[in-house]
């Protein structure tokens, strides 16, 4: 049985939601919320569908919210804690700034701070939107507010920043580019099996793949890790579904 670890579910129809949360082996998705109209809708799809586990939070490769939004948002996490899996998705506007380079950071550093600081009173673990450079600012604001569970999503580092993250005990996740991207290669040979899980971020496009098909995008990233770990697909799967547990489902 196989667990998407971030997934935009709400950004599919309500016909491919009902058809991704059916299929065979897919034991169920962790859905991430780009902002409040997101987590609005994801609680809405909890309520129906039991075996889905949703984050709330706010994408960070956009303009940031109004302050209006923003107290929304933290009004959304603390009425509905009990109902939550993780704060995410969450994290630092690393493509938005390689595009604008005069992007003020500091009030996006304010953001992830202050869900940093929410995830930490609700106890809830962060599904985090941070790569290269950007995660030395991370690292420094998880270690400020003695951050136990950080999940850095579909994560990818410069050798040193990847040895940084190595000496803590977070984890990441790999995606199908597994299959094509060194970058990530590298990630899965470098980490810990037992600091690995696996998503999709669906419906990212994934070359070769429909965005629907979840299961068979999460089986090939399980085979492509196991060749790298040299260890057997059902050893590697089953590991994996223990940190996911271990992660996400349990206190
Ligand atoms: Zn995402």
């Amino acid at each position: 049985m196989f667990f998407d670890t971030h997934i935009h579910l709400d950004q599919f129809s309500d016909e491919e939601i009902e058809q991704i949360l059916q299929q065979p082996n897919l034991e169920s998705v962790l859905a991430v919320a780009t902002d409040l109209a997101s987590c609005e809708r994801l609680l809405a799809l909890k309520e129906q569908y039991s075996n889905l586990y949703i984050a709330t939070g706010f994408h960070p490769e956009q303009v940031l919210p109004s302050e209006k939004e923003i107290e929304k948002l933290f009004d959304f996490i603390a009425k509905n804690y009990q109902k939550l899996t993780a704060c995410g998705e969450v994290g630092l506007p690393y493509y938005l700034k390689l595009e604008n380079p005069e992007l003020d950071y500091q009030p996006y550093i304010d953001l992830l701070e202050r869900f940093i600081v929410a995830s930490k009173r609700y106890d809830l673990p962060l599904n985090l939107h941070i790569v290269y450079e950007d995660t030395e600012i991370a690292l420094e604001l998880l270690a400020k507010h003695q951050i136990q569970k950080a999940h850095f999503h579909w994560f990818k580092a410069s050798d040193d920043t990847l040895e940084k993250l190595l000496l803590t005990p977070y984890f990441v996740s790999l995606t199908p580019d597994i299959l094509t991207n060194p970058k990530t290669q590298k990630v899965a040979q470098q980490f810990p099996l037992e600091r690995l899980l696996i998503e999709t971020d669906a419906p990212w496009q994934h070359e070769g793949f429909e965005s629907v098909e979840i299961t068979q995008q999460l089986v090939v990233v399980i085979k492509k890790l196991a060749e790298i770990k040299q260890l057997p697909e059902i050893a590697v799967a089953e590991q994996i579904r223990q940190n996911t547990q271990s992660f996400y489902l349990t206190q």
